[in-house]
């Protein structure tokens, strides 16, 4: 997990928004006054370049409202602050630069600050230690940079290049280019407060309606009335009924009956058949086969839960492309959702995944897992859970040597140089990564969070029991860790400061699976199962199968969403119902032997985090094309070259760190390497 994300520049725009609502994106300067404001500059710099001069002047004329000015005013503001040299305009954007370090670094500091006491064992809460924690300090900073002109000085001189010009110019520029054009995404758009906290607000009730979404187990009878599950089994949906269907792997007694419940309750949940009293509830028995409902053993009849589930999602459509009107360039939430915070066009992330769902690869698993289960697949055994190998080492003997190693977090810090000594790093970059990231004791199972200035450290926090850090926790520590270095490297190390960070939350992911990869070398130790590391290449390709075909079934709810905005609950609960089936048919049919299942559609972030879903492919992509990398080239070098290329477009990113665009190739040829040894 990585808290970076939550502070980059683009959420600052997104989040710390809150402006007086003006009506409409209409009211931005005329057509007339833009092309008149353009002929004045024009010929007062002669000599600027023309296009981006022009596209300066229509950029902050998108964003000037009435209350800025009037036309007349606008035109003057632009006359009085165009930068037409060079030389002005890198001095201006030094400036600039020096500024927002400021601002976006103190702000993130005082974050840390204000939620410290939630985050860090610190001793007893008080209620107003979540007061503070939940107060955003820097909450009005876009508006005052609006009202300071500060936000048009930018969009007139440092004009916004959507994704796709960047993905088409991006290659041949320096980058000082590359840092102006990400001087242009800090003032993108320009969204009323009031739908943002629409937005807060609609979130916030989608996140409590999937928060109550439990099913108690121990009342789920089967058609001999039987009940599978303990009594007081409480199941969070999705995430712990797919957990639960992956635990019962292991049970060879009555594994598969629970597993083909947990199954018939999660469609239920999907076609919304299932009895809306029975969920977050223990007050009737329920057999999701039949759906007939019992109390002290009367049947009794419930009503459906019918379209609850898609009412969500279709609230999170409506307060999202509120905002639309007010993006003159990503004028959807499919658009900021990719262009924008993946900085991947949709197209482009559908293609790849199609590519990987239709590999043959994916078929010789199967057979693979077929010949492990004895039985032919079940449409559950998307989370087939049997490549977990088991270590050549016992976890008694790995904790024995973490919690003798860190007995408290000062001694994980204490050794954190020695550590990226190990991964070849130099003596003096080892020192200053070190000097640069403070282990804190958590209360959590712990994250990683970057520093925004350079004068202030990234955080480790790890939760450390009494007894000494155990495996568990040292290994997602070393995880946390690689989050760290990216953090670190990424701000001192780029080119200017507007370049600071990775093209996305998958890239910092990616760095730390490959630290995460190395906790036993760290220790020392080598594990001897010469089948783990294929084993384990199996699983992780398993799941990617999975995460994308949920993907698939989010994008193109969303892109029906916006061909049919004024759908009701009921249809876009019936239209995902056929798309889960046609992604199911296109890709999983063949590879299961069984047709039309609803099952893709279960996953809960559908409604509580709109098109998040691909971000969790790409890290284990990148991973893959990293580790790739790292078998011809020396480690610690290279995380030090790659990652100081900043904030690039992703395929850029690639391309400059090694040779090769986002590719699903890496991980489909260690699959099927796997696959050759694991039939052998
Ligand atoms: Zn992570």
């Amino acid at each position: 997990m990585n808290r970076k994300l939550s502070l980059t520049l683009s959420t600052f725009v997104l989040v710390f928004l809150s402006l007086p609502f003006i009506s409409l994106a209409s009211n931005p300067i005329d057509k007339n006054i833009v092309d008149k404001t353009t002929q004045v500059l024009t010929a007062q710099y002669p000599d600027a370049n023309q296009q981006l001069l022009k596209r300066g002047i229509a950029h902050a004329a998108s964003l000037w409202r009435s209350t800025d000015g009037s036309e007349t005013e606008f035109t003057k503001f632009c006359k009085d602050n165009y930068v037409a040299s060079a030389t002005d305009k890198e001095m201006l954007f030094n400036k600039l630069t020096h500024y927002f370090e400021s601002l976006f670094g103190h702000f993130n500091k005082i974050s840390l600050d204000m939620q410290e006491n939630v985050h860090l064992q610190s001793g007893k809460l008080l209620p107003i230690d979540h007061v503070f924690a939940g107060y955003s300090a820097g909450a009005h900073m876009m508006s005052d940079l609006y009202n300071n002109k500060v936000a048009f000085t930018v969009a007139l001189n440092f004009p916004y290049f959507s994704t796709e010009e960047k993905i088409a110019k991006g290659k041949n520029w320096t980058s000082l280019q590359w840092g102006y054009a990400r001087m242009g995404d800090v003032f993108s758009s320009r969204v009323p407060a009031s739908v943002g906290q629409n937005n807060a607000r609609i979130s916030a009730q989608s996140g409590a309606y999937i928060a109550e979404y439990n099913i108690y187990m121990g009342h789920l009878l089967n058609d001999k009335k039987q009940t599978l599950f303990p009594e007081d089994m409480v199941l969070l949906s999705h995430w712990n009924l797919r957990d639960e269907i992956k635990a019962n792997y292991a049970n060879k007694k009555n594994g598969l009956d629970k597993q083909a419940m947990i199954y018939k309750v999660m469609q239920r949940i999907v076609d919304q058949s299932i009895p809306k009293k029975v969920i977050n509830s223990k007050d009737y028995e329920w057999n999701p086969f039949t759906n007939k409902t019992t109390q002290n053993g009367q049947s009794v009849e419930l009503k459906a839960e019918n379209d609850g589930r898609y009412q969500q999602i279709l609230n999170n459509f409506k307060a999202l492309s509120a905002a639309d009107e007010y993006n003159p360039v990503l004028n959807t939430a499919i658009k900021r959702a990719f262009d924008e915070e993946m900085q991947i066009p949709q197209e482009t992330v559908e293609q790849l995944f199609h590519e990987f769902l239709s590999s043959p690869v994916l078929g010789d698993v199967a057979k693979i897992i077929k010949k492990r289960l004895g039985r032919k697949l079940q449409p559950w055994d998307i989370w087939y859970d049997g490549f977990k190998a088991r270590s050549s080492i016992s976890e008694e003997n790995l904790n024995g040597i973490t919690e003798t190693k860190y007995p408290d977090a000062k001694a994980l810090e204490t050794d954190l140089e020695n550590l990226l000594l190990k991964l070849g790093f130099t003596a003096e970059k080892a020192q200053f990564l070190a000097s640069k990231i403070a282990v804190d004791p958590a209360r959590g199972s712990g994250h990683a969070w970057g520093a925004s200035m350079k004068s202030e450290k990234a955080h480790l926090r790890t939760r450390i029991p009494k007894s000494g850090m155990n495996y568990k926790g040292y290994n997602i520590a070393i995880h946390e860790f690689g989050h760290n270095v990216e953090q670190t490297i990424s701000l001192h190390d780029v080119d200017n400061y507007m370049l600071n960070g990775v093209p996305n939350t998958a890239f910092t992911e990616a760095l730390a699976f490959v630290f995460q990869e190395r906790d036993l070398f760290l220790l020392d130790m080598k594990d001897n199962n010469p089948n783990k590391e294929y084993l384990k290449t199996l699983d992780i390709f398993w799941s990617l199968f999975e995460i994308m075909g949920v993907s698939m079934v989010d994008m193109k709810m969303w892109k029906w969403m916006y061909a049919n905005p004024n759908a009701t609950a009921v249809q876009l609960r019936d239209q995902v119902l056929v798309i889960t089936k046609e992604v199911w048919n296109q890709y999983f049919a063949p590879v299961f032997g069984v047709k039309d299942q609803t099952i893709l559609g279960i996953y809960s972030h559908m409604i509580n985090s709109p098109m998040y879903l691909p971000n969790y492919a790409f890290g284990h992509l990148i991973h893959f094309q990293l580790e790739e990398h790292f078998k011809t080239h020396k480690l610690a070098p290279e995380v030090e070259r790659i990652f100081a290329l900043g904030l690039l477009t992703p395929n850029l990113w690639m391309m400059k760190a090694v040779g090769t665009p986002l590719s699903n190739d890496p991980i489909l040829k260690a699959a099927q390497e796997a696959v050759d040894h694991i039939k052998k």
